[in-house]
This record gives C-alpha cells, sequence and structure tokens, in this order.
C-alpha cells in the first residue's frame, strides 16, 4: 500500500534517503584479556580440565578471548567454596548486611554501565542502544530491587519462618547474558544462598566482568562461583549432589533433562524455557502504536527472546492495511553493526542459530508461507539475518509451531476473539501474549482466557524487577522476578515460624 503521502522510505526513486551516518560506540572502555579462568572461591583460577574454549564477536566473526571449560572436577570445586562461604559466611549474615552487598553491587552495575554494555554487545552480537539502555540498567535495578527485599524477608511472608536453601546451581543462555544473571543471582543471594552460575559458552564475557565486579565490592569469596563452558559443564552443576537448588534458563529440550534429573535427587528447580507467544491485534487497536509494539515484539534482540511476540494474529477485517504498514515499518529498521548507536537489529548470536533460522525460513516458504524481507544491505562479515514477515501461514506450518529465536514473525488472521484466543492457546507453549485493541473489557476477557504467564495490553517487552515472569506449560514453570522470584530460594515454613 504506496500512496503519495506514504512512499515506501527506502525507495530511492522517492528522492531521499534515511541512510543515517556511522555512530560507533567506542570499545575503548572495555578491556579484554587473552584468557579467562574460572572464577572460583574468590579467585580466577586455571581449570584443572585445562581446556579452553573461545569466544567471538557475532557481528565480526573476529576471536575475542579463550575461556576456561569447566569439567566435573572444577565444578565439584566451585560447588565447595559455596558450600563453605554458605555455611561460614552467607547464611548466616544478617539480612541488612547481605543487602549491602547487593546495593554495592547494583551500585557499581550502574557506573560501570558504558563497560558492561558494550562488552555484551561486543560478545553477543545485540545493539549497543538495547545493552545500553535495556539489559543493564535492568540488570542493576534486579540488584536494587532485591537488595530491599534481603532484610525484610518477614514482611515478604509474614508469620511465616524462612531460611536459605543453600547452595543453588544457575544455569542461563545467551540471548540476556547479564539480565538473565541478574534474575538468577539477585534474588538467591538476597535470600541468603550461594551461588555457582554456567554462563552460555558464546555470550561469558560479561559474567566474568561481573566476577571482577564482586572482587572490588568485596563479597566474601565462595559467594558467587561462576564455571565457564559448554553443555557438560551445566550437566555436571545439574548431576551434582551437593546443589540444594536449581535454576534453570534455556530451551525446552534442555530444560526437560534438568527437570528429569532434579526430580531425581528430588532437589527443587525452576525453569524459564521457550516461547511462541501470539501477539494479538483488533481492529480497533491504535494501529499506529500496534505496529510498533509489534515490531518491536518481535525485532528486539533479532528475535533471540523467549517472550517474542513471534506470531501475529491480526483480525481478518484489517489483516491486509496492517500488514501492507508492517512492510512498510520494516524497511526502515536499521540492520547492521551492533556498536553502532543507530542499530536496530544487530547480530545473529552464533552461526549455529543462523542456520537454524535460515532452515527454518525454507520450511515455512516451502510449506507455503509467502516471505518478506526489506532489501537492507547486510554487512559482509558477521552473521546476519534479514528482518522477515511470512505470511499466508497456517496453524500448522512448523513456522507458526516452533521456536524460531529470530527475526522472524509468522502472520495469522482471526475473525472472533474467541477465534483468537483458540489460536493463541494452540501451542504447547505458554510464556507471554500482547493484546491491541481500545476495550478494556476485551483486554480482560482476553487476559484470562490466554494460557501466558505474561499477558501485556497496549504495549509489549514490558520488564520490571517487580514483576514475576514465567511460564506455562513447555515454557516451563517458576517465576523469576518480585516475591514470586525470592520464593524458590527459600524454604518457607508454617504460620508461626521464625524468621533466620
Ligand atoms: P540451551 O541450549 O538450552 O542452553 C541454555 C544453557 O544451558 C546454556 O548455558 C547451555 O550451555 C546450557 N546447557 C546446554 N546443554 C545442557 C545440559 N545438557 N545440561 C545442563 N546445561 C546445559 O538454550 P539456548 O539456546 O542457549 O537459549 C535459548 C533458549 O532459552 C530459547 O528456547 C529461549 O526461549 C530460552 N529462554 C527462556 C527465557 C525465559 O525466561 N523463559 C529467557 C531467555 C531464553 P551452552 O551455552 O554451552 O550450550
Ligand atoms: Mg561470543
Amino acid at each position: 500500500m504506496t500512496d503519495e503521502t506514504h512512499p515506501v522510505p527506502s525507495d530511492p526513486s522517492h528522492g531521499f534517503s534515511l541512510e543515517y551516518a556511522p555512530a560507533p560506540e567506542s570499545t575503548s572502555v572495555v578491556t579484554i584479556a587473552d584468557d579467562y579462568g574460572l572464577f572460583i572461591d574468590g579467585e580466577f583460577v586455571e581449570p584443572r580440565s585445562d581446556q579452553m574454549f573461545p569466544t567471538v564477536s557475532p557481528s565480526a566473526e573476529t576471536h575475542l578471548a579463550n575461556v576456561a571449560a569447566a569439567s566435573a572436577a572444577d565444578v565439584d570445586l566451585a560447588v565447595g567454596a559455596a558450600r563453605r562461604s554458605h555455611t561460614d559466611v552467607w547464611g548466616s549474615m544478617p539480612g541488612r548486611e547481605r543487602a549491602k552487598y547487593l546495593y554495592r553491587i547494583a551500585r557499581q552495575l550502574q557506573e560501570r554501565a558504558r563497560e558492561f554494555a558494550v562488552l555484551e554487545t561486543l560478545d553477543g552480537g545485540k545493539p549497543i542502544k538495547e545493552s545500553r539502555d535495556v539489559d543493564i540498567p535492568l540488570a542493576a535495578a534486579h540488584f536494587f530491587y532485591y537488595a530491599g527485599w534481603a532484610d525484610k524477608l518477614e514482611y515478604a511472608f509474614p508469620g511465616r519462618s524462612v531460611s536459605p536453601r543453600g547452595v543453588a546451581g544457575q544455569i542461563i543462555p545467551w540471548n540476556f547474558p547479564m539480565l538473565m544473571l541478574a534474575w538468577k543471582v539477585a534474588p538467591a543471594l538476597a535470600a541468603g544462598n550461594t551461588v555457582v552460575l554456567k554462563p552460555a559458552e558464546t555470550t561469558p564475557l560479561t559474567a566474568l566482568l561481573f566476577a571482577q565486579l564482586l572482587q572490588d565490592v568485596g563479597l566474601p569469596p565462595g559467594v558467587v562461583n561462576i564455571v565457564t563452558g559448554a553443555g557438560a559443564t551445566g550437566a555436571a552443576l545439574v548431576d551434582h549432589p551437593d546443589v540444594d537448588k536449581l535454576a534453570f534458563t534455556g530451551s525446552t529440550a534442555v530444560g526437560k533433562q534438568i527437570q528429569r534429573a532434579a526430580l531425581a535427587r528430588g532437589v527443587p528447580v525452576t525453569l524459564e524455557l521457550g516461547g511462541k507467544a501470539a501477539h494479538i491485534v483488533f481492529e480497533d487497536a491504535a494501529i499506529d502504536q500496534a505496529i510498533e509494539g509489534v515490531i518491536n515484539g518481535i525485532y528486539f534482540n533479532q528475535g533471540h527472546v523467549c517472550c517474542a511476540g513471534s506470531r501475529l494474529l491480526v483480525q481478518e477485517s484489517i489483516a491486509e492495511p496492517f500488514v501492507e504498514k508492517l512492510k512498510r515499518r520494516l524497511a526502515t529498521v536499521r540492520v547492521g553493526d551492533p556498536l553502532d548507536k543507530n542499530t536496530d537489529v544487530g547480530a545473529i548470536n552464533s552461526s549455529q542459530q543462523l542456520a537454524k533460522i535460515t532452515e527454518l525460513v525454507e520450511v515455512g516458504v516451502a510449506e507455503g508461507a509467502e516471505l518478506f524481507q526489506p532489501d537492507c544491505v547486510l554487512p559482509d562479515s558477521g552473521w546476519f539475518f534479514r528482518p522477515t514477515i511470512l505470511t499466508n501461514v497456517q496453524q500448522t506450518h512448523r513456522i507458526a509451531r516452533e521456536e524460531v529465536f529470530g527475526p522472524v514473525l509468522s502472520v495469522l488472521t482471526f475473525r472472533t476473539p474467541e477465534e483468537a484466543v483458540a489460536k493463541a492457546n494452540n501451542t504447547p507453549y505458554g510464556l507471554s501474549a500482547g493484546i491491541w485493541t481500545e476495550k478494556g473489557s476485551k483486554i480482560l476477557w482476553m487476559a484470562d482466557q490466554l494460557k501466558a504467564g505474561v499477558v501485556w495490553a497496549n504495549t509489549y517487552n514490558q520488564f520490571d524487577p517487580t514483576s514475576p515472569f514465567g511460564g506455562y506449560k513447555e515454557s516451563g514453570f517458576g517465576r523469576e522476578g518480585g516475591l514470586h522470584g525470592l520464593a524458590p530460594y527459600l524454604s518457607v515454613g508454617p504460620m508461626g515460624g521464625q524468621i533466620r
């Protein structure tokens, strides 16, 4: 739908261009070592495994550093340090003292925010404007928020006895490395647990910078231990007999393995897994705002987002003009160097992820979907994927059912609210959903019907440390954020108990 008042901006025949001059963020604020050891008992130590692995920049395909691969023996050392630290120091420290450390961590994260943001973008490929304005500020906010609870657990669970579980084993993915670290570490420490954390293989560097920050703030040794490595390191942590609580964010397939292992040992576990969210737009929605919401919902962080609005359900009566408008808007999205401050969509995190996205889109087209990609120029090096809209998508298509975890939107239509609910819930996942309508009653009715842990109305991708986040069905169980995120790190006793 091009017209004279709304020409396609990327079309050179209209005589103007939206080209921006380069605005690269400086990397001088970041120092990357050649090699990184494991962070165990407050020190960086050589791995017993003697094995290292490289981490690279997804946007330049350049080597950044070698990082230690923790073996089961290394994980055992880390769990031992966490246990000692819990028994001797952290588990019995008054909440008001623990809070001081958490506030210090939060303030340091704010002070060093630029360093963390640049490193996050270098190692993971996400746009600097997102790591700078979302990931790092939200990570600091989580530490501030849970610092506030550390000395108020009696108000969090009134009349109940609460005590820390002990040593928490935590495993996180590569899409929000620092933010997922904060979601895990902040509530665990506030509740009096010690931690062994395994970052993702492709994005370990900000967790290692965080370890340096912990040394700077004087956190007692062993309270937080960071064991880098691949899946085998995560499995060793899951299988360690002295871990008291497991928390995992990642894929549903690995989550199921972890659940089996945790159940076998009787260890409490929380799982934050994948998603296939429906983003539902009614004909009475504020259309321009909905367009922005849908764009943000799927192209934020290259679509490497568990709660990404990857299925657009648009009411049939407005489907055609809405999709046309969406395509025009997509043509103005800037794809490229993630360190450039104007970039909207950065690099795909790894070549494997790029191959998975490419394959699923090809399957979608082979199954009958219609492909739209703006004619943007991708950088010569690095892993990039054009933001994509697939129309004519049927509910049975793999592209409508499987998590792509990339910048790919599948468009389906509906006629009635009941049909929207049926289609939205027709997925094994249940993490998030979005609703766009001007009718408040419709929002409330829909939110009640949708089987999703988070439902956003007339907005999308809003995150706040006070608000619980988590899924149903194959999206996992347990909540992170808010009081709900604190509870899994505590043994909560009967009414009338004492606070430790
Ligand atoms: P993944 O392959 O499951 O990996 C997640 C973490 O588990 C990584 O640290 C990984 O190590 C480790 N791991 C792999 N195999 C393991 C095993 N057998 N035992 C223990 N740990 C193991 O997932 P991913 O591809 O990194 O992350 C993407 C997924 O995370 C998506 O499905 C996304 O939806 C989900 N996610 C969910 C949320 C949420 O809050 N619900 C938030 C963000 C992401 P390696 O890095 O070495 O593979
Ligand atoms: Mg990397």
